[in-house]
């Protein structure tokens, strides 16, 4: 059965209409699923007795059941999900001083097979529906909703490439966007993407105000091709390009995600190659302290490499920040995503 939140405000217009029904349904349903935020259609008492049946018989509701919850010291939630055909994912959401942010998983799997990653150990199962994507936001707003509480960013970051699953993604977006549900803004949804070069120009023709940002991880293509199986198909200067495009049509600030991997990509001549790469864009750089994946023997650089690193780029006028760990005592952070569960 299909989970109702699969619908975008416009789906639900158009599935009345085709019903034959009424179009303002699509109005008082959305209200009920994303602001009152009820859990059995049931409970939707200004619609008709036929709407209720109609979506009784043929919908449901929540695409996920809560399997597991780990709390960070920091306060870090990682949530394990259960999808309706057995599937796991995990959600992770952060408090920052401006406001909570959740981190969603849009994919089973992953196939894009970075070398640092753990989300990439297991193979692409299959997309998440946009459905499944706004139900593990749900879940969390409605675990918030108990403590007063309100989701105000959402990443899709978690475990999964969304420019690979382009058209859910949207949706999703769309749906937590829409300001007559959660209405959460669009410059408080962030998508990531290892670069997936055709949906990045597809990406700048959407009419909105989402962050694109982008995993970089190496300055040059020598370096880049070891780390990232995706820049033999979108090497570099196409990547940058297409990103030069991006911000030709829509002008908006791009972030490039740079995780520094001791010995690796963390020396002065990097961040020289980095800043050169990158001047005169509109975009900062969001260093990355990595975080260790058993399996792939890569080691976080030390802090003061990292911190001449950050030197190096300030001083080239490329902006940067140095992204706090979150999570870490409990593998949600960045990478280390992988639905770690035993069963039984
Ligand atoms: N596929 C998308 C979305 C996943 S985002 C993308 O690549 O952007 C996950 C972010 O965490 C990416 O920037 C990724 O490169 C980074 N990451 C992956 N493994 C990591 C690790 N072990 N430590 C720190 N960051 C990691």
């Amino acid at each position: 059965m299909k989970t109702i939140y699969d619908y975008s405000f416009n789906d639900l217009e158009t599935l009345f209409l085709e019903k034959g029904m009424k179009k303002y349904r699509a109005a008082q349903l959305f209200s009920w699923l994303y602001r009152k935020r009820v859990s059995d259609f049931a409970a939707m008492s200004d619609l008709s007795k036929d709407t209720i049946a109609f979506l009784s018989e043929n919908y449901e509701m929540d695409p996920l059941t809560l399997k597991d919850r780990q709390i960070s010291r920091d306060g870090t939630t990682k949530f394990l999900f259960q999808l309706k055909d057995g599937s796991l994912v995990e959600s992770v959401l952060m408090h920052f001083d401006y406001g909570k942010s959740l981190c969603v998983t849009s994919q089973v799997g992953c196939n894009m097979g970075c070398r640092f990653c753990a989300s990439g150990l297991l193979k692409k199962q299959r997309d998440c529906t946009s459905g499944e994507m706004v139900g593990q936001v749900m879940a969390v707003q409605k675990m918030l909703d108990e403590q007063g509480e309100r989701l105000s960013h959402v990443v899709v970051m978690g475990t999964g490439e969304p420019f690979d699953n382009y058209e859910a993604v949207m949706r999703f977006c769309r749906t937590i966007n829409d300001d007559r549900g959660l209405a959460i803004g669009a410059r408080h949804i962030t998508i990531s993407t290892c670069g997936v070069v055709p949906k990045i120009a597809e990406f700048a023709k959407e009419k909105v105000q989402y962050n694109l940002a982008i995993s970089l991880h190496a300055p040059t293509d020598e370096l880049r091709d070891q780390l990232m199986p995706i820049n033999h198909a979108y090497p570099l200067e196409v990547l940058m390009e297409a990103l030069r495009e991006y911000q030709a049509t829509n002008n908006r600030k791009l972030t490039f995600e740079y995780i520094l991997l001791k010995g690796v990509n963390d020396s002065e001549m990097h961040a020289r190659q980095l800043a050169r790469l990158l001047r005169g864009m509109n975009a900062y750089v969001n260093l990355i302290p990595y975080n260790p994946v058993d399996e792939h023997g890569f080691q976080t650089s030390e802090d003061f490499v990292t911190l001449h690193f950050y030197d190096i780029l300030m001083k080239n006028h490329v902006k940067c920040t140095l992204r706090q760990k979150h999570g870490e005592d409990i593998d949600a952070a960045c990478g280390q995503l992988r639905a770690k569960y035993e069963r039984g």
